[in-house]
């Protein structure tokens, strides 16, 4: 099959060296290579913001990033708690999904897609209804939008409450202030922008904010079952070996290429190739460069132009592009920078993308 250069959201293009780590030996999850490696890949992830493991936790869960939102929502708002979601975006939206579900007490914030959050609503919100827990999107992946977590942290700093991030789309890439922002988790995933494979997901916590939390909504998601058993060396349920050896050896390539400022630069860089190639073509972007994250980017889609004949137009090319969510699907495009792809693999992209709109 063609090898195709991946400009999707993850999955990711691998590395050849997480690549190989896929073809280490097989493992039973109940001997000590397994736990070695469990309790390997729980550290790294801290050190990837170095988090002091006393106060705080990783736990690695089976399954796409939602589950570890869904993990991260369902077992750390209590019984008695109340969380206001901010929605800006499909990935908010679906957290105030996930609480509805449950039946969870929560308000929902709710913003256009695209659009900045308010934080004088956001405040008004919160004096009149005071909350236990804000949970927010990092990086709205729907639009490339990096929400302003600075900001939405000041405003729940005087007011005692603690934010729950869905951080899938940043974390690895962008500044994640854990303690500054006073988190009580964060929820990420294998393959974004740690450029591991599917199947794997984790939330990192503070390890005071599940003491809160006492009764368990669900059986396969409850984060104090997965705290207890890997703080053990053990697991509740079977992981998959594989999908943890390339996550492993992902964690050690991003320290190597010097952790997630690096990253960040990388990424940026590739960004830039595209968003400075496409302006050139008359193709602009959907926001300025410094509200986009550093991940991905959304652009309106040429004159004339369908997602669909562009779309296949690349990917004859080898590129995969991206389409947008919902109503978005009809006006933009979106390019991620994630993955072991290089700055030349998006020079010739733009390339293409110009012989195609120019044809
Ligand atoms: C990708 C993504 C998710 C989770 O998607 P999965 O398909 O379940 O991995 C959640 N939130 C954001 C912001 C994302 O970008």
């Amino acid at each position: 099959m063609e090898r195709y250069i991946l400009l999707n959201p993850g999955p990711v293009n691998l590395s050849e060296r997480v690549r190989q780590a896929l073809l280490r030996p097989d493992l039973c999850h109940r001997e000590q290579e397994f736990k070695d490696l469990q309790n390997g890949i729980r550290r790294k992830l801290l050190e990837v913001y170095e988090l002091d493991g006393e106060q705080w936790a990783a736990v690695l869960l089976t399954g796409s990033g939602t589950a570890a939102v869904e993990a991260m929502v369902t077992s750390l708002v209590p019984e008695q708690g109340h969380v206001l979601i901010l929605e800006n975006g499909v990935y908010g939206e679906r957290m105030a999904r996930i609480a509805e579900l449950y039946g969870i007490s929560y308000t929902a914030l709710h913003h256009d897609w695209g659009e900045v959050i308010d934080l004088g609503r956001l405040k008004a919100s919160l004096d009149q209804h005071p909350v236990s827990h804000v949970a927010v999107v990092h990086h709205e992946t729907t639009t490339g939008r990096l929400n302003d977590l600075q900001a939405v942290a000041d405003c729940c700093a005087s007011r005692d409450v603690s934010l729950l991030v869905d951080g899938v789309s940043s974390f690895g890439a962008e500044a994640i202030h854990f303690a500054d922002w006073n988190l009580a988790a964060c929820a990420a995933t294998a393959n974004k922008c740690l450029h591991g494979v599917p199947g794997t997901s984790f939330v990192v916590l503070r390890r005071r904010a599940l003491e809160h939390a006492k009764t368990a909504r669900n059986l396969y998601l409850d984060l104090r079952t997965y705290l207890k058993h890997q703080d053990d060396s053990s697991t509740p349920f079977t992981q998959s070996a594989q999908i943890f050896y390339a996550l492993n050896e992902a964690l050690d390539e991003l320290r190597d290429e010097g952790g997630w400022q690096q990253r960040r630069k990388s990424y940026r860089l590739k960004m830039d190739i595209v968003s400075e190639g496409l302006t050139g073509l008359e193709i602009a972007p959907l926001f300025p460069s410094q509200e986009c994250s550093c991940v991905l980017n959304a652009f309106h889609l040429p004159r004339g132009v369908t997602y669909d004949a562009l779309h296949d137009g690349l990917k004859e090319q080898g590129f995969v592009i991206y389409a947008g969510q919902g109503e978005l699907a009809k006006t933009i495009f979106r390019i991620s920078a994630m993955g072991a792809t290089t700055a030349d693999d998006l020079h010739r992209l733009i390339r293409k993308i110009a012989q195609l709109v120019t044809e």
